[in-house]
């Protein structure tokens, strides 16, 4: 048979329905609550504590009885807060906050605590009911979700929330009592190659371990945040004066000069440091952050790995930038068949066997009416961040194959040509469509052409890459990587890529007579190289000692400015017209000559 709700179990007598709970049910109430319950008498002496209470105190009544509640006290709180209490309890009969006490073994935990006062009709107090729960657990809990807002969780500094808030405190102080404070931004040099080549699991434990560094680096009163990916900040809440930060700096890039082991890799991740002060170089986080930043930019273009005080002309790079891309971006626009700002550069690449022209390079060159001639270095970059690179970039490929043609044309049939191919380019689904349709326009085979992809780009999104590169391989194309040697590459990964050609970065050609470093590291490259069946490029050759060198090491194909700059086109045809009437076939003995052409950068 079904029981009505709010009916009595069968043989039990009813507590509801107005008719007032038995001191049975009251009692039991006391002892089964989940609470622990503690009651005084009006001198405040324990007289009465349940179950739940020895559950969580660890007393048990016959410890306790006749006690002050004082014994359960950490000492924690300072007496100004027990005055508040009674001084509530006295007042309206009632108290309840957090509170920190001490367990019968000693340790400590947070509770939550109400205190009653129960009066008689006098009004007297008479006793006091506490009734508290251990919050340990939920307690925790908040402070971790706490932690998690103000904390990034891969290197567990302060994150950028956390940074704006005591940042903002920080200056409240110094502007009350007239004190400086520093703010330095710091980016890591490359640690993009880092991430994009050996993948993000590796840039997570560099982070970790420069983030340890960073914080080794300076003393517990300053702060040390990150910003999200490889930007960190620093904040110096009390100075003397710039040298106090200058000082710190050097010792943050003391710090962060030695290589870091991360899977085995041994990695560098040298910083770039902006800093700004208050109150000179702003007085609000926003503007000190700006102002970093900018001098940051500086500390990049001053050749990374060192670090650059604002100065209010950095804001005037800032807007030079802008302008030069907006500039860029109407010069893209204005391209036409008749005519543009941009103009093909074409060096040579001789063999270093025979001294004789097997291929050109073509660079790109921007003449602009406001700027001048803007060095690729800088408008490429540009180029690529603003996505103007792919519109630019075919009409790299047009040009170059219609050149390519012209050069047929001038009875240069076996010079191949190299174009340089961003990775945004390599990655657009039109690339291969593009390159097939300009061959058949100038009506070019495939081996007329070369492509050149930087090692970075190609160690990126490396299913993909290797998916696109195969389809240009098949298609007779040749392939170069460009820049070898600066990023990190893995030989495993290399061996999969349809290439032809290794082009060593300049770099380690430059000082390969006078660094042992570098020398080992271009023999390394060109033994490795022909080992996998490649052929070796070596870029940025100046001087016949150099020349000799690379003969030496065996390197296959030579460029630089020891041989030509880069020239226009209508400077090219006679320099290999020259080459080709001087061209002597005794291997390394002589090389060509450009007829002293003006310099082209
Ligand atoms: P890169 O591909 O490594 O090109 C070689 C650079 O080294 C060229 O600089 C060239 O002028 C310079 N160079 C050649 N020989 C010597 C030498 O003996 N000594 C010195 N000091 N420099 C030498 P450039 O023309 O200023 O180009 C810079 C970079 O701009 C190129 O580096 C390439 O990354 C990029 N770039 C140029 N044209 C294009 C293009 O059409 N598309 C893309 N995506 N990038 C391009
Ligand atoms: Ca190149
Ligand atoms: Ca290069």
């Amino acid at each position: 048979m079904s029981q009505e709700l709010g009916s009595s179990p069968p043989g039990k007598t009813s507590d509801v329905g107005g008719i007032p709970p038995t001191l049975s049910v009251l009692l039991r109430a006391f002892v089964q609550s989940r609470e622990a319950i503690l009651i005084t008498n009006a001198s405040n002496r324990i007289v009465a504590i349940n179950p739940a209470f020895t559950e969580m105190t660890g007393y048990g009544i016959d410890e306790i009885l006749g006690e002050d509640p004082k014994i359960l006290s950490s000492g924690h709180a300072d007496p100004a807060f027990f005055g508040a209490m009674w001084q509530s309890l006295t007042q309206e009969g009632f108290w309840q906050g957090e509170i920190w006490d001490k367990r019968k073994d000693g340790s400590t935990y947070p509770k939550w605590l109400s205190i009653s006062v129960i009066r008689n009709e006098a009004g007297v107090a008479q006793n006091y009911v506490a009734n508290f729960n251990d919050i340990s657990s939920s307690k925790e809990a908040a402070d971790r979700l706490a932690h998690l807002a103000y904390h990034d969780p891969l290197t567990q500094l302060p994150n950028r929330l956390s940074f704006e808030a005591q940042l903002t405190q920080s200056l409240r102080i110094c502007q009350r009592e007239g004190r400086r404070l520093a703010l330095m931004l710091i980016d890591l040099d490359n640690f993009k190659n880092i991430n994009d080549t050996l993948g993000h699991h590796i840039g997570d434990e560099l982070l970790k371990k420069v983030a340890l560094r960073l914080r080794e680096s300076i003393r517990a009163s300053d702060l040390v945040a990150r910003l999200g990916g490889d930007e960190f900040v620093v904040v110096l809440p009390e100075i003397d004066g710039p040298m106090v930060a200058a000082r710190v700096a050097n010792k943050i890039q003391q710090n962060m000069a030695d290589s870091y082991l991360v899977d085995g890799y041994s990695l560098y991740a040298t910083p770039s440091i902006g800093i700004s002060l208050f109150p000179t170089d702003g007085q609000d986080t926003g503007t000190l952050l700006r102002n970093a930043d900018s001098a940051m930019y500086h500390a990049k273009s001053a050749g990374r790995n060192n670090h650059q005080f604002y100065a209010s002309r950095m804001n005037e790079a800032a807007g030079e930038r802008l302008r030069l891309e907006s500039a860029l971006r109407l010069a893209v626009a204005a391209i036409s068949p008749t005519g543009s700002e941009f103009s093909l550069h074409f060096q040579p690449q001789i063999n270093a066997g025979t001294g004789q022209v097997i291929g050109l390079e073509a660079l790109l060159r921007w003449n602009s009416p406001t700027f001048g001639a803007v060095s690729p270095l800088r408008f490429i970059g540009i180029a690529e961040e603003t996505g103007l690179i792919q519109p630019l970039g075919d009409w790299v490929i047009w040009e170059t194959c219609r050149y390519t043609r012209e050069l047929k044309s001038h009875g240069f049939e076996n010079i191949r040509v190299a174009i340089n191919i961003s990775a945004q380019q390599l990655r657009h689904e039109n690339l291969l469509m593009l390159v097939r349709g300009a061959l058949a326009c100038y009506n070019l085979d495939p081996s007329d052409i070369e492509l050149e992809v930087t090692e970075s780009t190609a160690m990126q999104n490396t299913e993909v890459t290797l998916d696109i590169l195969d389809q240009l391989a098949n298609m007779g194309i040749v392939l170069a990587i460009d820049d070898f040697g600066t990023g990190y590459s893995s030989l495993a990964y290399l061996k999969h890529l349809p290439i032809k050609h290794l082009k060593i970065d300049r770099s380690f050609v430059t000082d390969i007579e006078t660094d042992a470093n570098d020398a080992a590291i271009c023999a390394a490259t060109i033994a490795l190289g022909h080992n996998l069946g490649l052929k070796l490029v070596a870029e940025g050759v100046e001087t016949e000692q150099q020349r000799e060198f690379l003969c030496r090491l065996g390197c296959d194909v030579l460029q630089g400015y020891l041989f030509s700059k880069p020239l226009p086109f209508d400077e090219i045809i006679p320099y290999l017209a020259q080459v080709q009437q001087s061209f002597n076939a005794q291997p390394c003995a002589t090389r060509p000559r450009s007829n002293g052409p003006a310099p082209d950068c």
